[in-house]
This record gives structure tokens, C-alpha cells and sequence, in this order.
């Protein structure tokens, strides 16, 4: 049986591993931490449960799919919530829940502009077609050649991709209300770009977020990663956590195994999971790598972020599950990470509040609150400006809950570039990998399969198709079709 050695056990790792399992390799997942799911992991303390990255579950389907390749339905794994409302957005003067049923959202519309309703299911069935086709795409592209662009159904499409027409663009086509813009804005944040920069095509994000809605999995999101790694212990797989691979062996170009912290392990093929430019820089010799450093250094990196992660001993007033504070300029703070990188002078941020609708998560009567603030990857992190950002929000989230939080709070955890470079080894502590401009999408992605030495192959969020749980899913699947194509 052939061995296939995966460093890393985030969803991409995960995914492959179940997709090689299933045709009968010998897979192992090598993991540095001392638990699986990567930026999904998990942390129990004073009886709360933090879900330490993803919080949105979008793009249901995706995820459906997967479980359903291993016979194995999602409602047996987990409970699967819609949000009512999906999320709240907090502007400077007022304030707007996005709902879960599409008639009050068509309305919510209405009431901002005029045929605002008809304008919305008008720009959302165009984003259900970019949608249906992005994701054929998705599946199909392991971004290996160019001809895979030239897919019939995506040659037929091209003009309704419009892969050259920024996304601010096209919904200013649409809409002229500020606020609508910024909701419809809002999902492309999670490609790492701003919506100036964001090809059209990925109005399908909003279609996904605003009229397929926003979900939550009851105990967490990290129930997807154990109902993953379930799915691999089932199919055999070995997982051996805190073990850190420090070197991928090559010999007369062929990887022959990894070394670990632990011991050697002899490999047939191996599956870098774990963020790329990390594994080029560090587990493989010069000669061995696909791009150089200056390659690196010149890619646009999707944000990092400043987190918090608190329980508090008191339930908080007018806290949604999600709610998004755009109550100062987004334009400012957008700069501020992707045009002249610094720590943001008026930051943005975002609350997740999952103890709204999960009593799993925190103690009764208490909640368990999770703080976001995007921040440029690449900048300098230290306790003193983790303080500074902690008391600026802290500052804005008791004038909004009109409580002294800060005196019910019982735990604090908060977490930043360093400990991105630390847990994770990412490269500039980014969080989300790169960002999805339309020059580093698709085919101009790093590529998945090393070019000298043909039995590496890469996964995640930094290659093919991106960055997000949907994608790092996918991007398993893609690897492990192509190393199953190559043992036939
Ligand atoms: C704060 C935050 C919020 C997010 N929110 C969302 C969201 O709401 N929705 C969404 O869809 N996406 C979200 N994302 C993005 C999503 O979490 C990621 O895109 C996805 O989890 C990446 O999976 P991956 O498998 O590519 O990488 P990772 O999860 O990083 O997995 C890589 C693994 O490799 C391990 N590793 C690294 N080096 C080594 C080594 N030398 N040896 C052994 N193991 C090693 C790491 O420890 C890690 O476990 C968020 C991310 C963050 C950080």
C-alpha cells in the first residue's frame, strides 16, 4: 500500500486525507499542535468553548458535498442552525439586521432605496449564476493549465463572470444607497481584498451570505473539523499530533520521507497542507523549491487579525450571534490594510457571540465572545499594542451594550501575528492566506504540485481555489484526484 505522509491537519489536510484514505492509501496526518483543525481549532477554558477562527458558515453545499462523498449525512454529524438574523451591521447612525427569510430582506431593500427589492433579486440571480459556475469551476481547476479556463460552460459564460469588472463596480450598477453597498460589500472581505479590487465574479459570495444565509453548527465550528477527522479515523487514517515535520527528504528527485521531531517517515507521496511558503522555506532545500523568497514577498496577503476571546459572566444586551461595527470609515481602515499597511487608526471590527445561539459554548447565564479586528499581515505585534486595541473597542462595545464589560469579564485570551507565526507558521502571520485578486486567482495561484520533485503536492488556503473553509475543503479534494490520476 502506498504511504502518503500529509503535514497538517486543517481542512485541507483533513480533506485530502479522507479522499486518499478512500482509495485505499496508507495516509498519515502529521501535526504540529496538540490538536487537529488548524486555524478551526478548538479551546475549552473555564467552561467555555472557543472556536478559534472560522465563525460563518456559508456556501452549505460545499461542506454537504464532502460528508456525502463517505456516505455520511451532515445531519448525523451535527445540527445545523440558520441564523435569524444571518448577522447585524452597526453604521455610525443606525443600525440594520440582515434577515433570514428572502421577502424581509427584499424589503429591507425596498425601504433604502427605490425598487431597491427588484434591483436585489435582480443582482441575485446573476450572482447565482456566477455562483453555479464558479463552483463547477472550483471543482474542476486544479489550476495545473490554462486549458482548464477554457471549459465550454466557462467560455459560453464569460461575460456573465466578469472576471474584469471590479465588484464595487458592478454593484454601483445596481445601487446607489451607501448602506446597501456596504452589506453587499461586506462577503468579499473574507477573499482577503477589498471589494475595489475584487473581480465581479464574486458577487457570489453574496449569494451565498445574503440570500442562501448564514448557518451555525450547534457545539461550534469545530464540529465540523471532528466530524472531519471522523470520517479519516473511520477510513483508517493516522493522525499523530504534536509532531512537527522539520524536513521533507528528497532523493534523485523523488521525496523519499519526512523527518519529524519524532522520528523519520517513509513516504510515497507527501501532502503539504500546511501554509506553502513555510513548507518551501523551511522543510525544503533551495534546489527543491518552487519560488524563490522575493516570490513571496511580492504576493498581496489577505489580512491578519487582532483577536480577543472572552467569557463573560453576564449576558450582553444588543449583541447579535454576528454583528459587524462599521461605525467608522471603512474606506480608512481598508487602506490601512491593503494600501499603506498600519495598525489602524480607527479600527473596524466584528463580534461573534455564539452563546446567542448555542447554550453549549458558555456557562448559563454568561457569554462567550469573540473579537475580530483586521489587521495588515506583517506587522509588529506585542502585548502593549494588543492592550491599546482592547481598550479602544472595549471602549465602543460598552457604549453599545451599555455595560462595564470589562468588569464581567472572567477570562481573556487575545491572539496575533506572532501567535499566527508561532501555532501555524504562517508566513507574515497572515490569517487567511492570499488574497483573491484577479491576478492571484485561479491558474496564477501558487501551484499545487511542485515542479522538481513530483511527489510533493500542496493543499490550503494559500493555492488553488483559496482562501475559507469551502475552498481549503475543496483544494483537498483537488490534490488527492491528482495524486489517485497519477497511481493509476
Ligand atoms: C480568525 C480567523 C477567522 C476565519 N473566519 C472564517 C470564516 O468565518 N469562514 C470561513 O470560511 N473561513 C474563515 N477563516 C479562514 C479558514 O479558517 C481557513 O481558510 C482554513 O481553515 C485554512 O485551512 P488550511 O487547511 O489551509 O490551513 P490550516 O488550518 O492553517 O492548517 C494547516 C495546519 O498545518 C500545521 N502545520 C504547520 N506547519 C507544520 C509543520 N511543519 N509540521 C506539521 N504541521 C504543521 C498547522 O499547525 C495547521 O494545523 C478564518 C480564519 C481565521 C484565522
Amino acid at each position: 500500500m502506498k504511504k502518503i505522509s500529509i503535514i497538517g491537519s486543517g481542512f485541507s489536510g483533513l480533506s485530502s486525507a479522507a479522499f486518499l484514505a478512500k482509495e485505499g492509501f496508507d495516509v498519515t496526518i502529521l501535526e504540529k499542535n496538540e490538536s487537529v483543525g488548524g486555524r478551526a481549532r478548538l479551546f475549552k477554558e473555564k467552561g467555555y468553548s472557543f472556536d478559534m477562527g472560522p465563525s460563518w458558515y456559508w456556501m452549505p453545499e460545499i461542506f454537504e458535498k464532502f460528508f456525502n462523498e463517505f456516505d455520511v449525512k451532515i445531519s448525523d454529524l451535527y445540527d445545523l442552525k440558520q441564523l435569524d438574523p444571518g448577522f447585524k451591521i452597526i453604521f455610525k447612525d443606525k443600525e440594520i439586521n440582515l434577515p433570514s427569510s428572502w421577502k424581509e430582506t427584499c424589503n429591507l431593500f425596498e425601504k433604502h432605496e427605490k425598487n431597491g427589492a427588484k434591483k436585489l433579486d435582480k443582482f441575485m440571480q446573476d450572482a447565482q449564476v456566477k455562483y453555479s459556475i464558479g463552483l463547477e469551476f472550483l471543482y474542476n481547476s486544479p489550476g495545473l493549465s490554462f486549458g482548464e479556463l477554457f471549459n465550454t460552460k466557462i467560455i459560453k459564460n464569460l461575460n456573465k463572470l466578469q472576471l474584469l469588472t471590479s465588484y464595487r463596480n458592478h454593484i454601483k450598477k445596481y445601487f446607489s444607497n451607501p448602506y446597501l453597498i456596504n452589506i453587499l460589500e461586506f462577503p468579499v472581505l473574507f477573499l482577503g481584498t477589498s471589494a475595489k479590487h475584487t473581480p465581479a465574479l464574486y458577487s457570489l459570495m453574496a449569494y451565498s451570505g445574503i440570500k442562501q444565509g448564514t448557518f451555525y453548527p450547534i457545539g461550534g465550528f469545530n464540529k465540523v473539523i471532528k466530524s472531519m477527522e471522523k470520517v479519516c479515523l473511520d477510513l483508517g487514517v493516522t493522525i499523530l499530533t504534536n509532531t512537527e515535520v522539520k524536513k521533507i527528504n528528497v532523493k534523485k528527485s523523488k521525496a523519499v520521507s519526512v523527518s519529524t521531531n519524532k522520528n523519520e517517515i517513509l513516504s510515497d507521496f507527501i501532502v503539504a497542507s500546511a501554509d506553502y511558503a513555510h513548507v518551501e522555506k523551511k522543510l525544503l532545500e533551495k534546489k527543491h523549491r518552487n519560488y524563490s523568497k522575493e516570490y513571496w514577498q511580492s504576493k498581496s496577503f489577505s489580512p491578519s487579525s487582532l483577536l480577543f476571546y472572552l467569557g463573560i459572566n453576564k449576558k450582553l444586551n444588543n449583541l447579535d450571534h454576528h454583528t459587524l461595527f462599521f461605525d467608522e470609515e471603512i474606506e480608512k481602515h481598508s487602506n490601512e490594510i491593503y494600501e499603506t499597511p498600519k495598525w489602524p487608526s480607527k479600527p473596524l471590527f466584528y463580534t461573534c457571540c455564539p452563546s446567542k445561539t448555542d447554550p453549549n459554548v458558555a456557562p448559563k447565564g454568561k457569554e462567550n465572545l469573540f473579537i475580530l479586528i483586521p489587521i495588515a499581515a506583517g506587522l509588529k505585534d506585542s502585548d502593549l499594542i494588543r492592550e491599546k486595541y482592547f481598550k479602544i473597542i472595549m471602549k465602543r462595545l460598552e457604549g453599545y451594550c451599555n455595560v462595564d464589560i470589562k468588569k464581567h469579564i472572567e477570562y481573556k485570551k487575545s491572539y496575533c501575528i506572532n501567535d499566527f507565526i508561532e501555532d501555524y507558521n504562517a508566513f507574515k502571520g497572515n490569517a487567511y492566506g492570499l488574497a483573491n485578486t484577479l491576478m492571484q486567482t485561479a491558474n496564477l495561484k501558487p501551484k499545487i504540485i511542485n515542479k522538481k520533485v513530483k511527489n510533493i503536492y500542496y493543499t490550503g488556503q494559500l493555492t488553488v481555489p483559496g482562501p475559507g473553509v469551502p475552498p481549503s475543503i475543496i483544494s483537498g479534494q483537488l490534490v488527492a484526484e491528482q495524486i489517485i490520476k497519477k497511481n493509476k
